[in-house]
């Protein structure tokens, strides 16, 4: 009788068997570990541009570049009066602007929407409001149990999900024809991440509200700027269709066990999927450091699909 090779990876281990568990050196070694520490070194680096050029000032014989000047955002923003005025840009950007963005639109294209995932300090700020709910959740069952209610209570709302994460490209809309439009950044004074700046200077706009939404709802929904308003990750998550990187979930070595759907801080059906190339991942490959088999879900390189 003979007995056929149980497929492997490209470890040499046997697919769909369980991963052994990281500890150690190896849990640090995590993408998620990794992640963490890259998201929180662009947080301190913008951070402390921001602290410099608030104590230097514009006016001083030194000149300082704000936290605006290093906003991709502010590169789509300006784009058109760039190109129609030969050079000049909107109030509140600079020719950086346009820098970070093809550095942005880059990436898309090489790591999917690897910026929001990784590099985006708004997107951080969010994670650590919903790292902070979980941890609370864990130490007080009582919190854990109020928001377990409230959430299956908000299950109603799952039906506008779908719809609701139209909205990031009307607002990506607003925002370039706006500019472009009035000369000016319409989208600048409802821009949550702008307003994190402004409440430094005691300053309140409709952003503030934008913000404060945002950090409250990040509490039971992770990312909700990031799925349903964010006209960046729009922009971005368009161009990384482009990509010839895609995450994979093999389904002879996938137990379904909807480990990876419950890791997703885009709220994507993972464990369906056959091939993740949603507009809305933002490559942190959270669902591949939880899956718990090997080989099930993987990173390839193929020919880009703009479908599904
Ligand atoms: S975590 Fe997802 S990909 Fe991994 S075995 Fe479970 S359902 Fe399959
Ligand atoms: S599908 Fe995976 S890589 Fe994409 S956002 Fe969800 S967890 Fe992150």
């Amino acid at each position: 009788m003979t007995t056929l090779a149980h497929p492997q990876t490209t470890k040499g281990v046997p697919t769909g068997a369980v991963k052994p568990r990281k500890r150690g050196l190896a849990r640090l070694l995590s993408h998620h570990s990794f992640r963490r520490l890259v998201q929180f070194a662009v947080f301190a680096f913008i951070l402390g541009i921001a602290i410099r050029h608030t104590l230097v000032g514009e006016a001083g014989a030194v000149v300082t570049a704000s936290w605006e000047a290093y906003c991709p955002f502010g590169g789509f923003e300006t784009l058109y009066k760039f190109i129609a005025t030969g050079g000049k840009t909107v109030s509140h950007t600079h020719l950086s602007n346009l820098v970070v963005l093809v550095a942005a639109l880059v990436t898309s294209i090489v790591a999917r929407n690897a910026f929001c995932g990784w590099l985006c300090p708004f997107g951080f700020m969010q994670d650590m409001v919903s790292s902070f709910s979980v941890f609370v959740q864990k130490k007080a069952p009582a919190i854990r149990k109020g928001v377990k209610t409230l959430k299956t209570r908000g299950q109603k709302l799952a039906v506008i999900d779908r719809p609701l994460r139209f909205l990031k490209y009307i607002v990506l809309a607003w925002a370039v024809l706006g500019a472009a439009y009035f000369g000016y950044m319409v989208f600048r004074d409802v821009d949550p991440w702008a307003a994190v700046w402004n409440l430094a200077e005691l300053s309140f706009t409709l952003g503030t509200v934008v913000l404060a939404i945002t950090l409250i709802a990040s509490l039971f929904v992770e990312r909700p700027w990031c799925r349903y308003a964010c006209p960046l990750g729009a922009a971005t998550g368009l161009v990384a269709k482009l990509s010839p990187v895609y995450l994979k979930r093999e389904s002879e070595a996938c137990k379904s066990c909807a480990i990876c759907t419950k890791a997703c801080p885009m709220g994507l059906p993972v464990h369906t999927a056959t091939t993740i190339k949603s507009v809305d991942c933002i490559g942190c490959l959270e669902c591949v450091d939880e899956c718990p088999r090997e080989g099930a879900l993987e990173l390839k390189l193929g020919m880009p699909v703009i479908g599904k």
